[in-house]
């Protein structure tokens, strides 16, 4: 049953991307009604995915249906908005990453102005595989279909997705919802589910990038001193090459005993909470916020482009826009440093997001789709997530 499925097959998070009225949230309650013919998915109509649950991510108001389904081996947790400032929303603050996303596109409409924003964005925070489902093909001729096929995987291609080989499947959402069995009905769900299953997937923990553990905390003890925290990525051992940095500094060092729960051990790899000697550091170089890493692997940098979200004043945010060149504390993982935010219009207004040039009054290592938010005193009134650095 459905609680076997969670616990037993591999889990994949994906959502719904396109412009409004394209088909999302019918093809997403067609998809749930072909999957509850084999019992392990409850079938989600329409209007009941359409009544989205008002959450709260980071204090930011998200109106989002979470549809849980299941293939013969896998375990989806798949997102739908229902407005497109929920999608934003969702996107830039939402507390799980997509895996990947469903492109819906109106065939007779083909990419309209949010299906950029929404890709655009989906490319910004880093979701590596985009599956497409040109919908409305009942009421579409043939030559709008091939059109639209080229124009989509053209615009997937200049975003930085495979365009040309990405799947793109024809169907009607409307017909697989009504149980239709030609092409374009049912059978077009379960091409868009095996897609699904075999171009996306499952997210797997990073063991092979060069390490990097944000540190938690420092303890000065004895024989040195002990960085704590819990390792992002990649793998490191004893007498591995190693540097702190962050704040603008950086300082060389390698990896002596490493600990988890007071027992040494060889190595520690990607999730593990570990403390680490650290050779040759002075406990005063090291702070919570700087990052423990492969030698000579991280860049700082002071700035970086991002998206950020403002939250309104419902939400606890400011009631009057921020303009460009707005300055505040940004605050991201256990750090903080003061910012300059940068915005192509003059001013943003609460509710609204923007893509954002920051600028740091220190150095620091940001990872791409790493959240970020924005305090005035003790109230967050922004959210956001960083692109890249700027050289
Ligand atoms: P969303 O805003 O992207 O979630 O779009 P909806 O799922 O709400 O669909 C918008 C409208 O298009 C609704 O009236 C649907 O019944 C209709 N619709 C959705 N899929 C199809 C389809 O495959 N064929 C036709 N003819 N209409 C569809
Ligand atoms: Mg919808």
């Amino acid at each position: 049953d459905e609680s076997d499925d969670k616990t037993k097959k591999e889990h994949v998070n994906i959502g719904t991307i396109g412009h409004v009225d394209h088909g999302k949230t019918t093809l997403t309650a067609a998809i749930t009604k072909y999957l509850s013919r084999n019992g392990s998915t409850v079938f989600r109509s329409y209007d009941d995915i359409d009544k989205a649950e008002e959450e709260r991510a980071r204090g930011i108001t998200i109106n989002a249906s979470h549809v849980e389904y299941a293939t013969a081996n896998r375990h989806y947790a798949h997102t739908d908005c229902p407005g497109h400032r929920d999608f934003l929303k969702n996107m830039i603050c939402g507390a799980s990453q997509m895996d990947g996303a469903i492109l819906v596109v109106d065939c007779n409409d083909g990419p309209m102005p949010q299906t950029t924003e929404h890709l655009l964005l989906a490319k910004q925070i880093g979701v590596k595989h985009i599956v497409v489902f040109v919908n409305k093909v009942d009421t579409a001729s043939e030559d709008l279909k091939e059109l639209v096929e080229l124009e989509v995987r053209d615009m997937l291609t200049n975003f930085g997705w495979a365009g040309d080989s990405v799947p793109l499947i024809h169907g009607s959402a409307l017909y697989a919802l009504e149980g239709n069995q030609s092409e374009i009905g049912e059978p077009a769900i379960k091409k868009l589910l095996d897609a699904l299953d075999t171009y996306v997937p499952a997210p797997k923990r990073d063991y092979s990038s060069p390490f990097i553990m944000p540190v938690d905390s420092v303890v000065s003890v004895s024989r040195g001193t002990v960085v704590i925290g819990t390792v992002k990525q990649g793998t490191f051992k004893k007498d591995d090459k190693a540097e702190v940095v962050g704040f603008g500094a950086s300082f060389p060092t390698s990896i002596s005993t490493i600990e988890v729960f007071r027992n040494a051990v060889m190595s520690a790899k990607a999730g593990d909470h570990v403390g680490v000697l650290l050779r040759q550091m002075k406990a005063s170089n090291v702070k919570r916020g700087m990052l423990l890493a492969a030698r000579g692997t991280l860049k700082q940098s002071n700035q970086y482009t991002g998206t950020v979200y403002f939250l309104d004043k419902s939400e606890g945010g400011r009631s009057k826009p921020v303009t460009r060149g707005y300055i505040q504390v940004l605050f991201s993982e256990t750090w903080q440093v003061t910012a300059r935010f940068d915005f192509e219009a003059d001013m943003i207004m609460p509710g609204e997001s923007a893509a954002v040039t920051i600028t740091l009054l220190k150095d620091m290592v940001i990872l791409p789709g790493q959240a970020f938010s924005v305090r005035e005193g003790m109230e967050t009134v922004a959210s956001g997530i960083i692109h890249k650095s700027l050289e």
